[in-house]
């Protein structure tokens, strides 16, 4: 099942995308639940509730699709370096603050956090800042949390998996590394990217999927999620060791080898650059850069 959210002759709305991707059933809910995007539909079901029902169909080309959770509910959960290859490439390009503390590869998660106002959704411009000049893309295939929990061991975390979405994780290069917490230079304005829709575990597995960037055509990342150095049950179990998360939680889980500062010199994003990532089983998330 993919879930969309979307405005469609100036409302807002959230459906079901058809298996031929060309159709949207659209639920009838309240306008204040379809501005929230698809997370009173999950919240529903981390309650056991049954979905609302449907509205007559629409055509997909019809509509402008905006960020499945264009407002979450809390910062977005962002793990660092989580992929082998990745790791070392940061740690080799001078911006990684925190290899300086213990080699390449991290013996556990870097978690950090995305403010949720950095959403922007598909097509969105991502908006290059007077205060920064280098700036980053970083694919991501995330998680999104169903059913809550503190506590969850990694034997049982997927049974909180509603499923997956993508997320750009752009980044101000020369603040996460001036900073050394990575936060400010992660959270600008328009810095995360998300779409185009969220995906129900049961269509996407995360243990071996495909995650590609492409930069005006130019691919810049290919890796599958076996490079992962932790895996999801892993990320979940340490998140939730000490924090309660909640349905519609996200936690991106990391970025594979090729971003722009793994070139030498670096390829930093520029105004009029067009950044696509795709992840196998999920879809196409692009936007512009300006
Ligand atoms: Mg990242």
């Amino acid at each position: 099942m993919k879930i969309v959210a979307f405005h469609h002759n100036g409302q807002p709305g959230v459906g079901i995308v058809s298996a031929d991707l060309q159709q949207i059933e659209p639920f009838d809910m309240p306008l204040a639940q379809r501005e929230g995007g698809a997370l009173a539909l999950i919240e529903r079901q981390a309650r056991g509730e049954p979905l609302p029902g449907a509205l007559p169909a629409i055509a997909l080309a019809d509509v402008h699709i905006t960020a499945p959770l264009p407002r979450p509910r809390r910062n977005i959960f962002c793990v660092g370096k989580n992929y082998f290859a990745h790791a070392r490439e940061f740690a080799g390009s001078g911006f990684d603050s925190s290899a300086q503390s213990g080699g390449e590869i991290p013996a556990e998660p870097i978690i950090f956090t995305k403010v949720p106002e950095s959403v922007v959704g598909p097509g969105a411009a991502i908006e290059m800042p007077a205060a920064s000049s280098a700036i980053d893309y970083e694919a991501e295939l995330t998680i999104v949390i169903g059913r809550g929990g503190k506590g969850i061991l990694a034997k049982d975390a997927l049974a909180h998996v509603w499923g997956y979405t993508i997320i750009n994780d752009v980044t101000a290069r020369d603040w996460q590394s001036r900073h050394q917490q990575w936060h400010l230079g992660k959270s600008f304005d328009t810095f995360c990217p998300m779409g185009p829709w969220l995906v129900s575990a049961d269509e996407c597995d995360g243990t071996n999927t495909g995650v590609r960037c492409y930069v005006n055509g130019e691919l810049r990342q290919n890796a599958s999620t076996r490079d992962f150095i932790f895996d999801i049950p892993k990320l979940i179990e340490t998140i939730s060791a000490g924090i309660t998360l909640y349905p519609g939680d996200l936690i991106a889980t990391g970025t594979p080898v090729g971003v722009g500062i793994g070139f030498k010199p670096p390829k930093y994003l520029k105004s009029g650059d067009v950044v696509r990532v795709e992840i196998d089983g999920i879809g196409i998330l692009e936007n512009p850069v300006r």
